[in-house]
């Protein structure tokens, strides 16, 4: 039986309680070190090594450089590990002062500068994006199907279709609270951005009526080509299909509400990976 380990960074728990809701795993696999669940004080040599969570603290660093060496393989798992995702929240200034401020730090963990994505400090061989991944793509890393077909993006995933006469002039559709059933958010005046994000994840927002905010990152098209590219294509999306002021849909697609996915770690916006690296995106 293969051996799995999960290790948990700088996160919330998210990933975790994801892949605890896939079960196929667990007449195959034996999870052997997870602290959520598990009661073990090292990580063994183990096959598999899942990492969540962002290298934010000194002990994220300790932990990750102790036990990547163990591990046939190691994953990052989540948008935090990627690439930052509400790990990187702690480069605001009001946390630094926070965590840095001596008086009641009470033993917490010293932040570094800068968040780190798993890639930055240790080799890796996989990412798996998703905030958190859904239970169905754990499974697929953990039983790697023999022909893997991915939708390119979420629109491929989405069952809403789009339509040619319905043209919003803001984005009201959060405002307004109400969802059609049927037809693509964005002739409804939402943020969607499934246009130009990874597919996977078989849209389970938008099936349910809510944007996709972009957390399995940017589709394979724009992987390697930074933000700047990603946004710009969503921009035009939108210029095409609504008649939203342009400055409506910039500010919209810089505000907090989609921060976290789209900017991710501005040094390492794209895969997570360290330069010249191959790493799988699943
Ligand atoms: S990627 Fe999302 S779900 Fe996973 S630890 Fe980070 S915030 Fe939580
Ligand atoms: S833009 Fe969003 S709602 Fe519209 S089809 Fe694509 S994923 Fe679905
Ligand atoms: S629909 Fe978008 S936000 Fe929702 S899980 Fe998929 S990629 Fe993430």
């Amino acid at each position: 039986m293969q051996q799995f380990a999960v290790l948990q960074l700088t996160g919330c728990a998210g990933c975790e309680v994801s892949l605890l809701n896939a079960e196929e795993w667990l007449e195959q696999y034996e999870l052997v070190y997870m602290p959520l669940v598990i009661s073990a004080n090292s990580i063994p040599d183990v096959d598999i090594l899942l990492v969540s969570g962002g290298v934010r603290t000194d002990e994220d660093l300790v932990r990750l450089r102790r036990a990547a060496p163990k591990a046939k393989k190691v994953v990052a798992v989540g948008t935090c590990a990627i690439s930052g995702g509400v790990a990187n929240l702690g480069s605001r200034d009001e946390v630094h002062d926070l965590f840095l401020a001596e008086e009641g730090r009470r033993h917490l963990p010293r932040l570094l500068p800068e968040c780190r994505s798993i890639a930055e400090v240790v080799p890796i061989q996989q990412t798996l994006p998703g905030c958190p991944p859904t239970p169905e793509l754990f499974v697929r890393l953990l039983f790697p199907p023999k022909d893997l077909h991915m939708a390119k993006t979420v629109c491929q995933e989405c069952d809403r279709k789009k339509q040619k006469t319905m043209r919003p002039r803001h984005l009201e559709g959060l405002l307004r609270g109400t969802v059609l059933p049927e037809i693509c958010l964005i002739n409804q005046g939402y943020l969607c951005i499934g246009t130009s994000t990874r597919g996977g994840c078989n849209a389970p927002c938008t099936r349910a009526g809510q944007p996709c905010v972009g957390c399995r990152g940017p589709s394979e098209a724009f992987i390697h080509k930074g933000p700047e590219s990603w946004l710009n294509t969503i921009e035009k999306v939108f210029s095409k299909m609504t008649d939203v002021p342009s400055n409506e849909i910039k500010a919209a697609l810089r505000s907090p509400q989609l921060s976290l996915f789209l900017f991710q770690l501005s040094h390492d916006p794209s895969t997570g990976g360290h330069p010249g690296q191959e790493v799988e995106v699943l």
